[in-house]
């Protein structure tokens, strides 16, 4: 195996401990770049080799020169992607874990409705105007990130009360949707067709998740806003009559994708945002087409990840472990981007 003369890269940020330590197990070096305020954490774990520090994340791009010199793969996570613009991704020549061409589809909330669609999954449904309301809304702000800003809104006329607060942003009209958040994680293994469910967690958000604790009755008058503010993830086990679907929904994202951007499509790690409703139907918020930080719980692996490999395997690992996979058969082109120089 010659996986040790490539060397694991990401960002200080996210999940860029699961992905090194990952690295690292497989039998990876692994380097962090960090900036000047994460690098002494970064450095104070054994499975970090080397550590380059930056000023600022955004300036990641001036290091490109250097990592095109050295043999390195880059393993992109969350903060990853929003520290970079999308131009800066393309631009960039270093191998790459994952395919760019969908990030495209990922960065646009109507590329990814139509994305979902087409793959068969229940959407919540949009409306253009405040006047076609009939059912309770989410009003969800362009550029707003973990959920913050987001507007809870009862009907027309509730809207038209509030409509002023929202400005010159941009917004989307949601239908809420009244259930249990579920985020799924997979991963889809370029080199087998195989698809499988690494873990799941549900978000935890301020104050949303704690309106339960005061009765409705007490709430009444109080004028409380729910707000959507994530603050961590707990671990779920899915009821396993659930998990056919959560396993088809994911088979269906992945070969829509093949269409969509042929001819490699999705692969590697990525995440569907479900809510569960009574009747046990999964409505999807939204993909990430990449490792998300819900998979942080499961460094050590998790219940799912357990029944496939009997050690454990977090999805950082597991990135590294079908790097490690697509080097000993001679196939490192099968995971990376299509621009990277090999
Ligand atoms: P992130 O990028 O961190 O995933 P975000 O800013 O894209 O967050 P969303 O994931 O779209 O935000 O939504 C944030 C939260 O708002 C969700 O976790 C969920 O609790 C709530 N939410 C979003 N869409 C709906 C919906 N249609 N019905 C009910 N709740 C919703």
């Amino acid at each position: 195996m010659n996986s040790t003369t490539y060397t694991v890269v990401t960002l200080g940020s996210h999940s860029a401990l699961q992905i090194l330590k990952g690295a690292h197990d497989e039998g990876f070096p692994t380097l962090a770049v960090t900036n000047r305020d994460t690098e002494s954490l970064y450095r104070s774990f054994a499975f970090v080799d080397e550590v380059i520090s930056i000023d600022h994340y955004a300036e990641f791009m001036n290091l490109v020169p250097i990592l095109e010199d050295r043999k390195v793969i880059i393993v992109p996570h969350g903060s990853f992607v929003a520290y970079l613009s999308l131009e800066d991704h393309k631009e960039m020549r270093v191998p790459y874990f994952g395919n760019k061409a969908i990030l495209d589809w990922e960065a646009s909330r109507e590329l990814q409705r139509q994305w979902l669609s087409r793959a068969g999954l229940n959407l919540p449904r949009q409306f253009k105007t405040g006047a076609e309301i009939d059912r309770p809304v989410i009003v969800k702000l362009y550029g707003a990130q973990g959920g913050k800003g987001y507007l809870f809104v009862r009907d027309a006329a509730d809207f038209e009360d509030r409509v002023n607060i929202l400005g010159e942003r941009d917004y989307i009209l949601q239908e809420y949707i009244i259930g249990v958040p579920l985020y799924i994680h997979y991963f889809y293994s370029p080199l087998t067709g195989k698809l499988e469910i690494m873990s799941m967690d549900r978000r935890y958000e301020t104050n949303v998740d704690s309106l339960g604790r005061i009765p409705s009755r007490a709430q009444e008058g109080m004028d409380i806003e729910p707000s959507y503010v994530v603050v961590g993830n707990s671990p779920l086990s899915l009821r396993e009559s659930m998990l056919a679907e959560a396993y088809r929904m994911g088979e269906n994202v992945v070969r829509v994708s093949k269409e969509i951007c042929p001819p490699k499509g999705l692969f590697g790690a990525f995440c569907i945002e479900t809510i569960i409703t009574p009747d046990s139907q999964f409505y999807i918020m939204e993909i990430s087409a990449r490792i998300v930080a819900g998979t942080n719980l499961f460094i050590d692996g998790s219940p799912y990840s357990y029944l496939n490999y009997s050690e454990p395997m977090s999805t950082g690992r597991r990135i590294a472990r079908e790097i490690k996979n697509a080097l000993l058969s001679n196939a490192l082109g099968e995971v990376l981007d299509d621009a990277s120089v090999i």
